[in-house]
């Protein structure tokens, strides 16, 4: 990618100094995003990025990983995916590949192998120094594209049992890694359900650790559960309803999408267990709210199908009716009957997944931007500190501030508040007009 816009000036100390107006952090599709928005306004920008494009798209995720969205869906509007049909799922690379192509489209100024030591803002005069890998840059805002899912969370009940194999979902890549065994899945979010269904299918005996979750249906009456969110408003849910602040979603475009049915992976084989509680001597405790979790899944899945329902009947929409939907596997054995106690090495469990979510990391950011807790301070991603910008995060304004068309508009909006902010620096009152007399008037020449 070139490098555009960006210029270079002697610093206080004597050595050249690279300066540039914008800086975004990272090059994931929040990344990318930004780059197009602020060339689109013309805003002098830089993308530093320290491994590739789309680099967690295409290391940190499992080798069979599909996009949970059909591509219609979960692309940039500028962009579609021509060698798949509309309602295929793309797979991790070609999603990669996709991010590369959207920013070679436009010519992307972004630098890769380049990491972000540290932001500081400078006492002495506007803007922030910027350490990197490669050196000092000057910018005058910094745009922290550095994604939601940085660092992998496993909780502090995980067994210190060194004969357990221990991994977190983003270390999982496939059955064969895994020594021979069963598997204990902890967490069944979008992560979650896929890897323990792809174990159970290699053959592995799997126990899934299921907590309170969100399971839309893959599709219903011919329209995918992402044309449905949009249509019903939910992906524009600007908050968490109260209470279901930790709810995980869980959702799968694995073999052409297919609806999450803890019951069916249960008769399948899959054990459900509850949350899990603790581990003591070698056995795993877990709560007694696996029945609990799965009927709240059941009304979040039974309601979207009402509110489908309800929303074709006032836009009389001819689709086509599907009371299939609402049929229900009977209940199995591990949810009439549940495990609350599981001895680890009776059970031949040697390895544990954890599928427990991921935190930021935002150390080489060092502004007053961050609440007592570290989380970003911020308003639809402007933050508190002036001059610095977040994109990606969760629920940054809304429910799909994480996903691929999500980030998208997220970073419009950013893009659009440092062009204003641009604006106001370039006003001059009257006698500095008076004083610039050729540049307003090539200014008013250039504006016809
Ligand atoms: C398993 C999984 C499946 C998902 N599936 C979907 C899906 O199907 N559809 C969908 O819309 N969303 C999906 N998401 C959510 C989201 O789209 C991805 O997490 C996406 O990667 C987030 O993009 P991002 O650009 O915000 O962050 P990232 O992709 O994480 O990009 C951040 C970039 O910043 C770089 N970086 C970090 N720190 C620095 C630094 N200090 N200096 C320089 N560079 C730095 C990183 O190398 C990285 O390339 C999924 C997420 C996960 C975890």
């Amino acid at each position: 990618m070139t490098d555009l816009n960006q210029s270079a000036s002697p610093s206080p100390l004597g050595k050249t100094v690279e300066k540039i107006d914008t800086l975004v952090v990272g090059a994931g599709q929040a990344g990318v995003a930004m780059s197009e928005h602020l060339g689109k306004l013309g805003i002098a920008h830089l993308v530093l990025e320290r491994s590739r494009i789309a680099e967690a798209w295409r290391t940190d995720r499992w080798d069979s990983l599909v996009a949970n969205g059909p591509v219609w869906h979960d692309r940039f509007p500028g962009l579609e995916f021509d060698d798949l049909p509309p309602d295929a799922f793309a797979s991790k690379e070609r999603i990669a590949a996709y991010f590369e192509d959207y920013a070679k489209k436009f010519n992307a100024p972004i630098r890769t192998g380049v990491e972000v030591k540290r932001v500081v803002r400078n006492a002495d005069r506007a803007g922030f120094t910027v350490e990197t890998s490669a050196g000092v840059i000057e910018a005058n805002r910094v745009v922290a594209a550095t994604g939601p899912f940085q660092k992998p969370v496993i909780p502090a009940i995980a067994p210190q049992d060194a004969s357990i194999n221990q991994l977190h979902s983003a270390a999982y890549r496939n059955p064969q890694q895994l020594p021979e065994g069963a598997v204990l899945v902890v967490g069944a979010g979008s992560s979650g359900v896929q890897i323990a269904d792809e174990l159970r299918r290699a053959g592995r005996k799997v126990y899934l650790s299921v907590g309170p979750h969100d399971r839309p249906p893959r599709s219903y009456r011919n329209r995918d559960f992402v044309w449905w969110l949009g249509v019903l408003g939910l992906w524009d849910m600007e908050a968490a309803q109260p209470g279901k602040e930790h709810v995980t979603i869980a959702v799968s475009g694995a073999r052409g999408g297919e609806t999450i049915d803890f019951r069916n992976l249960a008769h399948q084989g899959i054990t459900l267990v509850g949350l899990t509680k603790s581990f003591s001597d070698g056995v795993a405790s877990f709560q007694p709210d696996l029945v609990d979790n799965i009927a709240r899944g059941d009304e979040n899945y039974l309601s979207l199908l009402d509110a489908a329902d309800a929303y074709i009947a006032r836009n009389q929409l001819d689709l086509p009716e599907e009371p299939e939907a609402r049929a229900s596997y009977p209940d199995p054995a591990c949810m009439t009957d549940p495990i609350l106690e599981l001895d680890l090495a009776a059970a031949g469990v040697t390895s544990i997944i954890w599928a427990t979510g991921y935190s930021v990391d935002f150390s080489w950011l060092k502004v007053d931007a961050f609440d007592a807790n570290g989380k970003p301070r911020h308003q639809r991603g402007v933050s508190s500190e002036p001059g610095v910008y977040f994109v990606g995060l969760p629920w940054l304004s809304r429910r799909g501030s994480t996903f691929i068309w999500g980030v998208w508009h997220d970073a419009k909006h950013v893009a659009d508040h440092i062009a204003t902010q641009h604006k106001y620096l370039d006003y001059r009152d009257a006698s500095q007009r008076q004083a610039e007399p050729v540049v307003a008037a090539v200014q008013s020449a250039g504006a016809r």
